[in-house]
């Protein structure tokens, strides 16, 4: 196969992609955004930071010719994924989103959907202590709780915080036994988190409903329309095969 693949990553599913195609002899550039002090990197070529929005990414696919593009960014990298389809629109290269499934509730869970992180912040208002594993963007929408919260993030989260926060810097994946110990430890009595899905992350859920804990999860934001999306790192690989002829 011929012709370069832009993947957008940032996710497991980006490097597991990446690290497919370069398998099969594909040339990949792996983009991500420089988020992380000390990301994990796919094998392949990679680039890091943004593109100036959909208007830059068209203008950067048009000076770098690639043959498709795997959108493989988080489920709620809202931004990146509208500008690709945006770009993809303008510049008629064929566009993937790869997207792993949500979280599926089970017997025995106390899950209260909400849609975003301010209404997630108003439903643990009245908790004690609340665990925060949304990421370190976004947490000033918790910043009038007066609850003690533990915040779980891969780097230090800035300012405005909540004012009685602790913050525990780890990258998953977590086992259960980890996160029954942390909750217990932190007298946790309601997790919040995004619905993310994948497994690295998803110990803190059984976690939870072994210790009979709500979880507030906040809704993922939709596909743009019209960009086919895939759940499966195998579906990409199939798709990406079939824009070489
Ligand atoms: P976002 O809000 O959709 O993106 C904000 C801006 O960051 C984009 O407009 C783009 O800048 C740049 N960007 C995002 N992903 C990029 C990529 N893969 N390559 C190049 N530029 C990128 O995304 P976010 O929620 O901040 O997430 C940033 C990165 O972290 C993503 O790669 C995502 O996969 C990863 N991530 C996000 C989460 C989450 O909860 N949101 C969790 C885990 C990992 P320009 O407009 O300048 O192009």
């Amino acid at each position: 196969m011929t012709g370069r693949v832009l993947v957008l990553g940032g996710t497991g599913e980006a490097r597991r992609l990446a690290t497919a195609l370069v398998d099969e002899g594909v040339h990949v550039l792996s983009s991500l955004a420089g988020r992380v002090a000390d990301p994990l990197l796919p094998p392949g070529e990679v680039r890091i930071g943004g593109f100036g929005g959909a208007e830059g990414l068209a203008t950067w696919l048009a000076a770098n010719p690639v043959r498709a593009v795997v959108d493989a960014t988080h489920p709620f990298a809202v931004t990146m994924t509208g500008s690709a389809a945006a770009a993809a629109d303008v510049t008629g290269i064929p566009l993937l989103r790869l997207q792993r499934p949500g979280w599926s509730e089970q017997p025995g869970d106390d899950w209260r959907w909400v849609d975003s992180l301010e209404e997630a912040a108003a439903a643990v208002a009245g908790f004690a202590h609340v665990f925060l594993t949304t990421g370190r963007t976004g947490l000033g929408a918790f910043a009038g709780l007066v609850s003690e919260v533990l915040v779980r993030a891969v780097d230090p989260p800035e300012p405005p915080l909540p004012a009685r926060t602790t913050v525990v810097l780890e990258r998953g994946p977590f086992s259960v036994a980890d996160e029954l110990a942390l909750l217990r430890e932190h007298a946790v009595d309601v997790v919040v988190t995004k619905n993310s899905g994948g497994h690295l992350t998803e110990a803190k859920l059984t976690a939870a409903r072994e210790l009979g804990l709500p979880v507030v999860l906040v809704r993922r934001p939709p596909v743009p329309p019209g960009v086919p999306t895939v759940a499966t790192v195998d579906e990409a690989l199939v798709w990406v095969r079939a824009q070489a002829g």
